[in-house]
């Protein structure tokens, strides 16, 4: 299959390409120029994708698993065959450099890989010959997913891979901000895929809404901000979609007295600003034992000032620029905000005029826990970095916030390490790790970070209804 990554962008309605009458541009955030037109796709189509997938639902459903983890598999296959453009397409995009792009376009291989080899097998909850019950998981049937701009192609994988081997049918919807990787994902799968089970629709923002009230769609697979999850949700009330909601997070990394701050000191540092500080489970807040406090702070520093940012296409770029403008002008106010507030900045703070979403690193030196800066989610690459002198102290400000999605304890004593970690009000808390995930390992967030899991077998029965078969041997 020959490609146009250049120029060419369709989206995949029933297993063709389909244009729209209006379009949307999207732009590079590096250079701010438009890159691209993609299809404003109209209500009509919409309503054409989701015939196209509830037609194609009964097949899909009944061509049993193994036929499907094979396609899976194929569709993972072919996007390797093609990782290359696809990582390049992804950088000019979301900003990201090459090689985080190309890390992305390779983990959402694997994973398409390794959910192709879950199975669904059902429970057995009775197995007396008179009365036999089995727990079956059986798909829900037309599922939208609904993706982010951070990671446009790892998280639509995470809800593509699960869903169509449940033996759901899907539409796919990127976010307006980055849908060339996802367009041309769906352009793979129309090679792949019987018609109408991978659809790849793109829009402006009244699609999002259009979807999560389309009375012919089963379930919602949304990642993103928790107020616009909240919406999802009220949304999809009206027929009873299931929902998995993957929302902000506002993780805390403890540092307690005895971690090894030299070993510690890059893992936090790209726990925090890899991909720009855009990661729903970055480390937001660092709370460093205040007997390691100036030690930590000023190592973090050097350690920044080691790193080149730029447009993520040049050689040795390491943090590329904020991924749209809505999103560069929040940071830009959070960022004016604390300073008016008098935090004081130990590397950064202000962002310079020029060309490109760029914004500096920058590091706060224990600013008031209730400033804007620690409470809210930046989602840009600002970190706040806080004292703390006693364990009970900390777990209270860890866990004094709306969100909990992840957390991570970092300690030379593993049972000190452990017992901090067991106080942590999240959906995953690392000991000595942080944003360790895999295909296997169920992820979701407490509190209002989300609701359900992705990943694991309790992710993909987020995919399935339950249903419980009681066969009795005579009348009962
Ligand atoms: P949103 O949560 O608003 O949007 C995410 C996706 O949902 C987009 O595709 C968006 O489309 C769509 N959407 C928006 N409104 C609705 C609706 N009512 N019904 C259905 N779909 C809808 O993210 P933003 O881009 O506005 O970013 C805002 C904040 O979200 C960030 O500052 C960050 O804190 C957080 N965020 C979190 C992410 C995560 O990984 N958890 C990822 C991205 C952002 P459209 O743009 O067309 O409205």
């Amino acid at each position: 299959m020959n490609m146009d990554f250049a120029s060419d962008f369709t989206m995949t309605i029933n297993g063709r390409a389909a244009w729209a009458t209006e379009t949307l541009a999207v732009v590079n955030p590096a250079t701010e120029a438009v890159i691209a037109h993609v299809p404003d796709i109209a209500s009509v189509q919409l309503d054409e994708a989701v015939t196209a997938a509830r037609q194609a639902f009964g097949d899909w459903k009944d061509v049993g698993i193994a036929k499907r983890q094979a396609l899976l598999r194929a569709l993972g296959d072919r996007l390797a065959d093609h990782a290359d453009e696809f990582a390049l397409l992804l950088t000019r995009e979301q900003g990201k450099p090459l090689a985080d792009a190309a890390m992305e376009i390779g983990t959402g291989i694997y994973w398409l890989q390794e959910m192709a080899g879950q199975a669904l097998e059902p429970d057995i909850l009775s197995d007396a010959p008179e009365r036999r019950v089995e727990l079956r998981h059986v798909p829900i049937g037309v599922v939208a997913a609904i993706a982010p701009w951070n990671f446009p192609v790892g998280l639509a994988i995470w809800k593509i891979a699960p869903s169509l081997l449940a033996g759901n049918v899907m539409l796919l919807k990127p976010s307006p901000f980055t849908p060339l990787t996802s367009l041309k994902l769906g352009e793979l799968a129309r090679e792949i895929l019987p018609p109408g089970v991978l659809n790849v629709v793109s829009g402006s923002d009244r699609l999002g809404p259009w979807i999560t009230e389309h009375p012919g769609i089963d379930k919602i697979a949304f990642t993103g901000s928790t107020a616009t999850g909240k919406a999802v949700m009220r949304s999809a009330a009206g027929n009873l979609k299931r929902v998995t909601l993957e929302l902000g997070g506002n993780d805390p990394a403890i540092v307690l007295p005895d971690a090894d701050v030299e070993a510690v000191i890059p893992r936090l540092f790209w726990a925090a600003f890899a991909n720009a500080g855009q990661i729903c489970i970055a480390s937001k807040r660092i709370y460093v034992h205040e007997s390691l406090y100036d030690r930590f702070a000023t190592a973090m520093v050097d350690y920044a000032k080691s790193v080149k940012i730029g447009d993520g296409t040049e050689q040795g770029v390491q943090i590329g620029p904020i991924q749209n403008r809505p999103q560069f002008d929040r940071v830009r106010a959070l960022l004016a905000d604390a300073r008016s507030a008098g935090t004081r900045f130990l590397l950064g703070g202000d962002v310079p005029e020029g060309q490109g979403y760029f914004i500096p690193i920058a590091i706060a030196d224990n600013p008031d826990e209730k400033s804007r800066v620690v409470a809210e989610e930046a989602f840009g690459p600002v970190l706040p970095l806080l004292k703390f002198s006693n364990v009970d102290e900390v777990v209270a400000r860890a866990n004094d916030s709306p969100y909990g999605l992840a957390a991570s304890v970092w300690g030379t004593n593993l049972d000190a390490a452990q017992a901090v970690a067991d106080r942590i009000e999240a959906g995953t808390v690392w000991i000595n790790t942080v944003q360790d995930l895999g295909p296997g390992q169920p992820f979701g967030g407490h509190k209002q970070s989300g609701l359900g899991v992705e990943n694991g077998r309790e992710g993909l029965l987020e995919y399935c209804n339950p249903q419980v078969i009681v066969r009795c041997a005579a009348p009962t």
